[in-house]
């Protein structure tokens, strides 16, 4: 099985994601994880130029986006299903990936809309804690973790994301009306999308994640 979700910055990606990998054993694929990686490694030669169009809000080229995803896809068995969790982020790169999947055989069974009211993004975005290790997602209020500042999974000490800031977040919702949202057009178009309230909490949209995967299977 392969899912996607969509969705406004903070809507409970990375956190829903968290549950439906472990539930349904897909391989997750965090694109802001995998360019948060190039960008901690100081012998990455395309790690500045990432962070510091990341910090603006703005996309990384298509090129560069494409390579990541084919050696991510590349490197899993024929059978492992893919949880893609912000990519694509423009009709372009949805089309690169329609025709990745048409050489590599696949199909994309459903993706999921969060749909989030923009007054609650800033809230979520100011509370939200990461561990740079397993990429888990916590808010010092709606999920905290068990020890203050510490990985609840792995015991790392939980960071602040660097585009976590008012100006980043200004530029990266810009970005998403612009670039983002009409891929709800383009999905709906195709029959794949599904939309769910986020601005439930973190388990009812679980349940509803669960009830609409639970029926692909
Ligand atoms: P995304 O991956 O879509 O950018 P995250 O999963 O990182 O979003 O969630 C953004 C922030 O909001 C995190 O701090 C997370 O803990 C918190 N969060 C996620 N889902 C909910 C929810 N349903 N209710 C309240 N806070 C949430």
């Amino acid at each position: 099985m392969n899912v996607m979700f969509l969705g406004v910055p903070s809507s409970g990606k990375g956190t829903q994601a968290e549950f439906v990998r472990k539930k349904y054993k897909l391989a997750h694929l965090s694109i802001g994880e995998l360019l948060r990686k190039k960008i901690d490694d100081p012998n990455d030669p395309e790690g500045q130029s990432i962070r510091e169009k990341i910090n603006k809000g703005i996309l990384v080229d298509n090129d560069l986006i494409m390579r990541i995803i084919e050696t991510f896809i590349s490197n899993l068995s024929s059978d492992e299903g893919i949880l893609f969790d912000g990519f694509p982020r423009s009709v372009e790169q949805a089309i690169l990936l329609d025709k990745l999947f048409e050489k590599l055989n696949k199909k994309l069974d459903c993706v999921i809309n969060m749909e989030l009211d923009d007054r609650v993004v800033m809230e979520r975005i100011n509370g939200r804690r990461l561990c740079p290790n397993c990429g888990k997602s916590y808010h010092i209020k709606f999920n905290p973790s068990k020890i203050k500042d510490t990985c609840d999974d792995c015991g790392s000490k939980l960071v602040i994301r660097e585009d976590d800031n008012e100006e980043s977040v200004k530029g990266r919702l810009k970005t998403y009306y612009s670039q983002t949202h009409p891929l709800i057009n383009y999905y709906k178009e195709q029959g794949k999308l599904i939309g769910i309230d986020a601005t439930q909490d973190i388990e009812s949209i679980a349940k509803n994640i669960d009830d609409i995967l639970g029926g692909i299977q």
